[in-house]
């Protein structure tokens, strides 16, 4: 069987790889310890699961319309309106899951030979999404900037040019929990502005942060008009099995996403999608409780890392770590597995070689087990 080059020059998403290796060591009865996952490890809230139960007796079973019920579309239109940005239900495209948000994006926006520009350590899939659209990649290191985006501008500003048709921004980001700037967002309009860059602007760890402001780039004086901002229901509201989420952008490009989105999922699930409304406007005490836990995790482990004479960058946002290892990354992370079943990514899959990337979306106890296991296999 031949097999298309787009399909061939991607890789299977490591995160995946190495839970399924997690995977097998637990059927083997092997207790692991699973920092691989980027998952909440929180229920659905209760007042969540019932509206979902709610509309499927109501009979909400069928098709949606393909960019969403009115009830979520107007419902996103206006969270993001509380954002301060200016978008109207007509700008807003439901999906199952922020990843399609982006796969939309990618393949609205992207052409054969198109310059994408990412920002690394940037999260695994877009670098699969640009390819498949035929995208031609450029990067720009944040890691010697201790993961920050405002004193790497300058390293941004030679990347970007007339060439580049998108730029992607995740803050707060996957993998490394840094939270940018308004002074870095700023920049990225200016070099976006200047030429004439479309930007997406992932936002869907937006509610996980411990204190520092959060940017919309739509928001910033001549960004509406090129920004895609995305979000979702996974991660803020623990609703990762499901898939929901949107992409917000100006009408021209709504009605052209609205194509790739017809034509391959036609919709979310209707039901889900009368969910996401309670989840969006009843759940902010169940928020605040995990975001709570969640700052109380990152500080148990940078403080147990610190122990062991480990200097991490203090994530201000998200549920991940990013935690110098060996130089061989890959290696590190398979041989923390099998010696000390703990399961991590390494940083390579990020386009961050020297890291292994935690997700701290576990209890206490298993991040305690975790650091007490690596320290006794002599990985730390
Ligand atoms: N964007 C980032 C940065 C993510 O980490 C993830 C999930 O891991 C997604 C988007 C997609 O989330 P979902 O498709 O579950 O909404």
């Amino acid at each position: 069987m031949e097999f298309s080059d787009r399909v061939t020059s991607v890789e299977p998403s490591a995160t995946l790889a190495v839970s399924n290796l997690a995977s097998e060591l637990e059927a083997d009865g092997v207790d692991v310890v699973d920092l691989s996952v980027g998952e909440p490890d929180f229920a659905t809230p209760g007042n969540v699961v019932e509206a979902g139960k709610d509309a499927m007796d109501a009979g909400h079973t069928g098709y949606a319309p393909s960019n969403g019920v009115p009830e979520l579309r107007d419902a996103v239109a206006e969270k993001l309106q509380g954002d301060g940005l200016d978008y109207e239900a007509d700008n807003v495209i439901v999906t199952p899951g922020a990843k399609q948000a982006l796969y939309e994006t990618f393949q609205t926006v992207v052409d054969d030979g198109d310059e994408v520009v990412l920002l690394d350590p940037a999260w695994v899939s877009y670098e699969a999404m640009a390819k498949l659209a035929g995208g031609e990649l450029s990067r720009v290191d944040l890691a010697p900037h201790d993961f920050q985006l405002e004193p790497a501008l300058d390293d941004l500003a030679e990347t970007v040019s007339d060439d580049t048709e998108l730029l992607v921004v995740n803050s707060p980001s996957n993998p490394t929990g840094a939270v940018y700037s308004r002074a870095a967002m700023e920049g990225v309009r200016d070099l976006a502005v200047d030429h004439d860059v479309t930007v997406i602007s992932d936002e869907i760890y937006q509610h996980i942060n411990y204190g520092k402001e959060h940017v919309s780039l739509a928001g910033l004086d001549g960004m509406f008009e090129r920004t895609v901002t995305v979000n979702g229901f996974s991660k803020a509201y623990s609703m990762t099995g499901w898939r929901l989420g949107y992409l917000a952008a100006p009408e021209e490009l709504v009605s052209q996403a609205g194509k790739v989105h017809s034509h391959s999922v036609s919709s979310a699930a209707n039901f889900v999608q009368r969910a996401g409304v309670e989840a969006l406007q009843n759940t902010d005490d169940a928020v605040d409780e995990m975001v709570d836990a969640f700052a109380s995790r990152r500080d148990l482990l940078v403080d147990r890392f610190e122990e062991y004479g480990k200097d991490v960058s203090v994530p201000d946002g998200a549920f991940y770590l990013m935690l110098p290892v060996a130089d061989d990354d890959q290696t590190w992370c398979q041989d923390a597995l099998k010696d000390a079943h703990v399961a991590t990514v390494p940083g390579s899959a990020f386009g961050a070689p020297g890291y292994a990337r935690l997700s701290y979306a576990a209890s206490t106890e298993r991040l305690e087990e975790a650091v007490d296991r690596l320290a006794a296999e002599g990985y730390l």
